[in-house]
């Protein structure tokens, strides 16, 4: 059973008139294709890269498998079933993480999205405790989010995702901006939560990550699956794609 089933996912954007045309053609629509009949299927749990030059459709593709983005017309199915119907699934954390409360300290922060999980104080105060321990976040949880490091505001948005459980989580470009050590950070929390299990799907453009992190890697270029494959399998055609000696 597939963890992770796109069937023939369509999105097209449609393109903001220059003033010249908005005068001349008031009601012309001009659509950029970004996703053209896409259909991926993901057997296994572990972690996939999603690489692919910019504007190829990476983050358009992880918003739609989040949910946060609906396809003009396709379909996605998380564990066989209708996304739509199980939401709490996936978890898509993004470079730009932007929503946490500036002002509140890092623990309360994590405590406002664990009182949408769940309204019994104790649980979430025990969850949140295990995963400031788990996410070594233990010696900050008094900070305020705005204080804190690029780096620690990463592994914050990968620990709110955490409170949710999901089974399958997104990144987009999240070590983009983090010093090595925090990257390191980073990769060794990928490789834990490969090892409890999650299906994790992250965007790179990084050579390092794509080779050495990666069980899979999607290579998609113009919205279209390029290859899919081991590092091995697909090395020829991401040097082929970013142009790399
Ligand atoms: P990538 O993550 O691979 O760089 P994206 O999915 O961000 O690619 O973008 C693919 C294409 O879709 C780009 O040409 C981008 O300009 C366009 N695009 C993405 N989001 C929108 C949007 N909300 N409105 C219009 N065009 C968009």
């Amino acid at each position: 059973m597939p963890v992770i089933e796109l069937r023939n996912i369509c999105k097209r954007f449609e393109i903001k008139k220059g003033r010249t045309e908005l005068i001349l053609h008031p009601f012309r629509k001009r659509y950029k294709e970004v996703l053209n009949d896409f259909s991926l299927s993901l057997k296994n749990s572990g972690i996939y890269s999603l690489t692919g030059p910019n504007g190829s459709g990476k983050t358009t593709l992880l918003r739609i498998i989040s949910g946060i983005l609906y396809p003009d017309s396709g379909e996605v199915l998380i564990d066989n079933v209708a996304f739509r119907l199980n939401p709490n699934k996936v978890f898509l954390i993004a470079e730009s993480d932007k929503g946490f409360f500036p002002r509140l300290t890092l623990w309360q922060n994590l405590r406002f999205f664990g009182s949408l999980i769940n309204k019994d104080r104790k649980i979430v105060n025990d969850k949140i405790e295990i995963i400031l321990n788990d996410f070594e976040l233990t010696k900050e949880k008094d900070t305020r989010f705005q204080e804190l490091s690029s780096g620690t505001k990463q592994r914050l948005a990968i620990a709110r995702a955490m409170l949710f459980d999901p089974d399958i989580l997104l990144f987009d470009e999240i070590t983009k901006g983090i010093d090595i050590k925090q990257q390191h950070y980073v990769y060794s929390l990928l490789k834990k939560l490969r090892k409890a299990g999650k299906t994790i799907i992250f965007a790179t453009h990084l050579i390092n990550e794509i080779r050495d992190l990666s069980d899979q890697i999607i290579l998609i270029n113009q919205g279209r699956i390029v290859s899919i494959g081991s590092f091995e399998e697909t090395e020829k055609d991401i040097k082929r794609i970013f142009e790399i000696e």
